[in-house]
This record gives C-alpha cells, sequence and structure tokens, in this order.
C-alpha cells in the first residue's frame, strides 16, 4: 500500500456569475493562464474556465463554471471558504498597490502563526481570497503579461474549510488522506499532504457561523491530487472502508475524478495527475480555442451559440507599478 496515495491539492473549483468579468479578474488582475477553455461536462451550456500557472501543474489550478446572472451564495460553515495564493514576502507593497488600482477591497495586512503574512479580499464574484506572503514557496511565480514575473503568483499557498468542528474533518484527512497536523493556533488547524506551501489545509471551526449557501461567489469543491489510477483506487478502497460515500471513477478529459462529502459538509474530489492538459493542445496554445471532449464534440455548434463570447487582452491589465 502506498503510503502517500494523496500528494497534495489538485485544483479548486468554484461557481460565478459573468464569464468575462471572471477572465478579466483572474486572468487580468491576478495575471494567471488560462489554461482551459471547455465546458461543464455535466452541463454543457455553462462554461468550465481553468486557470493555472504554463502546464496547469497541480496545486495550481483554479477554476469556474460561470453561470450567467446566478445569485450569489452565502458563506459560511460546510464550505472552502478562503482560497489563498502564494507569493513572494518582497510583493507585498506591490500587491497593495494593484488591488487598489482595480478597486478590489482587501483588509490590512494580517499575520498569523507567527510570521505569516497575508491579505484578505474577495474577487468580482464575492469569492473569499488571500495572498500569502512567504520566502518557503520554492516554486517559480508565473505570469502572462499583466504582473512582473518576481511579483507574480506561484499557485495556490493553501485553502481553508470553514467546519461545525475539527475532530471528524481531520480525522479523514488524517486516517485516510495522509495528512499530517502542521500547526494549530485558536480555532485554526493546518493540515498537510506535502509539508509545503501548496498544499496546506486549515480547517477552520466556526460553530456559531450561519451554514453556507451555493450560489456565485462560493467554492464547489476542492480536488486533492493523486499519483495515477492505482493510487486513486487504492484511496477509493480506504475512503469506502471508512464509510464515505465515494462516486464511482469520472473521465474529466484532464484527469481522473472521484467525488465524496467530507464530514463538515464540504465537497472533495480525488483527481489524478495524468493525463493532464496537454492532452488535447499544444502548450503554446493552452486555452485559446474552446475544447470539447469527444463525447459533446457532436453538440459544439448549438454550445457555442449559448456561451457568452470570452476574450482576453493583457495589455488592458499591463500596468506600470513598480
Ligand atoms: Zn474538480
Amino acid at each position: 500500500m502506498n503510503n502517500s496515495l494523496i500528494t497534495g491539492i489538485h485544483h479548486v473549483t468554484a461557481l460565478a456569475d459573468d464569464a468575462q468579468k471572471n477572465v478579466d479578474f483572474y486572468a487580468g488582475v491576478l495575471g494567471l493562464r488560462i489554461i482551459k477553455k471547455t465546458v461543464n461536462f455535466d452541463e454543457p451550456s455553462i462554461y468550465h474556465l481553468y486557470y493555472g500557472n504554463e502546464h496547469g501543474h497541480p496545486g495550481t489550478v483554479m477554476t469556474f463554471f460561470p453561470y450567467p446572472r446566478l445569485r450569489r451564495g452565502r458563506h459560511g460553515k460546510g464550505q472552502l471558504t478562503v482560497t489563498s495564493f502564494s507569493v513572494h514576502t518582497n510583493g507585498l507593497d506591490y500587491w497593495l498597490k494593484r488591488l487598489k488600482k482595480f478597486n478590489v477591497d482587501y483588509s490590512a495586512p494580517q499575520t498569523r502563526f507567527g510570521n505569516e503574512i497575508f491579505l484578505t479580499f474577495k474577487d468580482i464574484h464575492g469569492l473569499g481570497l488571500e495572498l500569502v506572503f512567504n520566502n518557503e514557496d520554492q516554486r517559480t511565480g508565473f505570469t502572462y503579461g499583466p504582473v512582473p514575473l518576481e511579483h507574480a503568483i506561484k499557485g495556490f499557498y493553501g485553502v481553508t474549510l470553514s467546519v461545525e468542528g475539527y475532530e471528524r474533518t481531520a480525522g479523514l484527512l488524517l486516517n485516510s488522506m495522509n495528512h499530517d497536523l502542521l500547526s494549530e493556533s485558536g480555532n485554526r488547524f493546518r493540515y498537510s499532504a506535502s509539508g509545503k506551501p501548496g498544499d496546506y489545509i486549515d480547517i477552520l471551526c466556526v460553530p456559531d457561523a450561519l451554514r453556507g449557501k451555493a450560489g456565485s461567489g462560493t467554492v464547489h469543491h476542492v480536488a486533492f491530487a493523486t499519483l495515477n489510477n492505482i493510487t486513486q483506487s487504492e484511496i477509493r478502497e480506504k475512503l469506502l472502508v471508512n464509510g464515505l460515500n465515494v462516486t464511482p471513477v469520472l473521465d474529466r478529459e484532464y484527469f481522473r475524478s472521484i467525488y465524496f462529502r467530507e464530514p463538515g459538509g464540504i465537497l472533495f474530489e480525488v483527481a489524478t495527475q495524468p493525463p493532464g492538459f496537454l492532452i488535447d493542445e499544444e502548450l503554446s496554445n493552452l486555452g485559446k480555442a474552446l475544447k470539447l471532449p469527444i463525447w459533446i464534440e457532436p453538440a459544439r455548434a448549438e454550445i457555442e451559440k449559448v456561451l457568452q463570447p470570452i476574450h482576453f487582452d493583457s495589455e488592458t491589465f499591463r500596468e506600470l507599478l513598480s
């Protein structure tokens, strides 16, 4: 049995409303690469937009289902409430200016766990985000025009799961998903499969909070990465033995996935690292054309008629802040 069935975070998927605003925020304001433009395989009239680093490596991939005119959701317990991106410590002033320039409301810089400096803000749909300024993340940043490389996002730092009580969610991470407890402070408990920035899972105990409600600006699920189909089937067995209600393996074209709801109410996915985003387009062309899996391709004409056209011009978001 492999001890590291889960290698870390694979992707985070959230609900949004306007697709163009989504592109402007994530590719423009945050400077991520659009790595795949496809549709929700379970609802092909809706986009599935993927952002990430150059290759769309696990741990950098943020994805959205933008439903036009979708009502705002409510943040609360039983939800992944904050998605944190990792940037270098030296980027604090740059990002303060940048967020201000694009009229993004952010809270004053705060610290936790001693030396971890972070900024909290919301995206254009109300999704909870953070930038965490740190020197530990050894990954190279990535930028597709708007943000200078030295200040660019490196991928996720981690995510925050807001739940009623931490014990059962923690038990799942520790016993079935090869995570370790790294630190705790107040009502925040940090776990990780790899021990590195990119893979931090913070459980926040918020017994008095209202229950979260799905809608625009809320996270749909978090996906954990596993090496391949074999490790995925091992973890599936393990989860089933521990009483979780796990779906069969689903083909998501760029990875294969299983889904289950963790005890705190949050939807978890375990996605295989292969085949990845280069399966249907060249590296240099990632995200440019609308890609459809073979079983949806026959409906392309109909689908293209209902999807709102989206475009991205990095010049609009290039700026002179240094
Ligand atoms: Zn997913």
